[in-house]
């Protein structure tokens, strides 16, 4: 892994746990404003119908000793009705406000807003009117009064003891749930602003936490680089010497011919794998950076299959191409290199008779291109490790084939597919054959 993936990794993982913590604050914060907001509405409602049953009682008691009056009087007088009746001798002594009505009710009689005004179309609840003068409790109940939710509180009215009526307070929800929302509203608004805070600071920390692995790193690649750029040289020198001696020395004895020929063997091989450590730690230290264009991946294949042809040949493996024509945002050269890896490896690993089929296909956003055997395959515990650096599955068997590498190949190509953007993955059943497939961006 890069520096600069560790980084952005690192800064992704602050930011998601600050992010986490942050959800759950702003969540428990709206739940707590939320049900505060709630036990105020019913401590509200609580007190308005204790102070408008208190009230009632007094205009109720009141108005019964007038009525008795009315009626001696009326007795009296033969039967003359007074003309104020007793719900008007109610009205207009309750506060009200316009979130809030004040309701009252005497037995079956109907229900009236002690305010005098109109009645709003759902209200009264009369159900909870009955049930608190039948059981001489309060009523708790919700509804819906023109369009806005309302909660209600019903309570008896007693007079002596007696339950007399019963008052209903009703109030809107429409302000204290704005106000909710808008508490809510102000918390996710600085949440957010905190999140890009701390996305920034993250960041930056990220940045600095991995400075020193960077230059660690930066310094072990140069090393790398340096190394095996310096140590190709004398290899090369190695190998001209043993060919040019096996080419004069006519007269050497056959042994020493065959550990000449061995040492130019072991230095071509010493040159490759330094050829390889030279790539890959240019690719990790990001020295040449592709430039990416349109390549014609289908014709890429082709072209790589042609030119592995008489390897193949010499193997006993068949090898097919089976392309479409796809273009993929790549680079040609690397992209043929990727194929050379895959397609390599697939002869190397696929006894005489076997198959290697290269195929390339669109398939959504990208454009996918399958390196497929009928070899040996790979064991599922081998599976994870096969683009790691110098993982050779069966170190034996590989060298044994000849122009067995070591175990550099995956790893470069992996590192030129990602360096692309793009994917690499490998499926294999042992027995069976593996398959490589590359996807890349369209
Ligand atoms: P090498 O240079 O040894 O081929 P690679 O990185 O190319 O190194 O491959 C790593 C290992 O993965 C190989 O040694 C081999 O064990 C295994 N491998 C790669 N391709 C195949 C394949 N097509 N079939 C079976 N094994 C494979």
């Amino acid at each position: 892994m890069t520096p600069s993936r560790i980084r952005a990794r690192l800064g992704m993982w602050n930011l998601a746990v600050f992010g986490l913590v942050l959800l759950v604050t702003i969540t428990a914060a709206a739940l707590s404003i939320a049900r505060v907001s709630d036990l105020a509405i019913d401590r509200e409602l609580q007190l308005g119908a204790a102070r408008a049953a208190t009230r009632m009682a007094h205009a109720w008691a009141g108005s019964d000793r007038h009525e008795r009056d009315d009626e001696r009087r009326d007795d009296e007088r033969h039967g003359r009705a007074s003309e104020e009746d007793d719900h008007d001798r109610l009205v207009h002594f309750a506060e009200a406000s316009p979130d809030q009505f004040v309701i009252a009710a005497r037995g079956a009689a109907p229900a009236v807003r002690v305010d005098g005004r109109a009645m709003p179309p759902g209200l009264p609840d009369a159900r909870a009117l009955a049930s608190a003068q039948a059981d001489g409790a309060a009523v708790r109940s919700s509804g819906t009064v023109a369009g806005a939710r309302v909660r209600m509180l019903t309570v008896p009215v007693r007079i002596g003891g007696r339950v007399a009526g019963a008052v209903q307070i009703v109030r809107s929800l429409t302000a204290p749930e704005r106000a909710v929302w808008r508490s809510v509203l102000v918390l996710v608004v600085t949440g957010v602003a905190g999140l890009v805070l701390a996305a920034a600071a993250s960041a930056f920390l990220a940045g600095r936490a991995v400075r020193p692995i960077a230059a660690a790193l930066a310094r072990q690649q140069r090393f790398l680089a340096d190394a095996s750029h310096e140590l190709r040289t004398p290899v090369t020198v190695l190998r001209a010497r043993a060919d040019a001696m096996l080419r004069e020395g006519e007269g050497l004895q056959a042994s020493v011919k065959d550990e000449l020929r061995r040492l130019s063997a072991d230095a071509d091989e010493l040159s490759l794998l330094l050829g390889d450590l030279l790539d890959l730690a240019r690719l990790e230290a990001g020295v040449e950076s592709l430039s990416i264009e349109p390549v014609a991946v289908g014709d890429a294949a082709e072209e790589m299959v042609a030119d592995l042809g008489p390897m193949a040949l010499e193997r006993g493996v068949t090898l097919v191409a089976k392309a479409e024509p796809a273009f993929a945002r790549a680079h040609l050269g690397r992209v043929r290199q990727v194929l050379r890896a895959l397609i390599d490896n697939a002869l190397k690993h696929t006894p005489r008779g076997g198959h290697v089929t290269v195929s390339v296909a669109l398939e959504g956003q990208h454009a996918v291109l399958r390196v497929a055997d009928d070899g040996v395959g790979i064991a599922p515990e081998h599976l994870p490790q096969v683009f790691e650096r110098f993982f050779r599955a069966d170190e034996a068997r590989t060298r044994g084939a000849g122009g067995g590498g070591a175990g550099l190949g995956l790893a470069i190509a992996a590192e030129l597919v990602h360096q692309m953007r793009g994917t690499i993955q490998v499926e294999s059943e042992p027995g069976r054959g593996a398959t490589f497939t590359v996807r890349l961006p369209r």
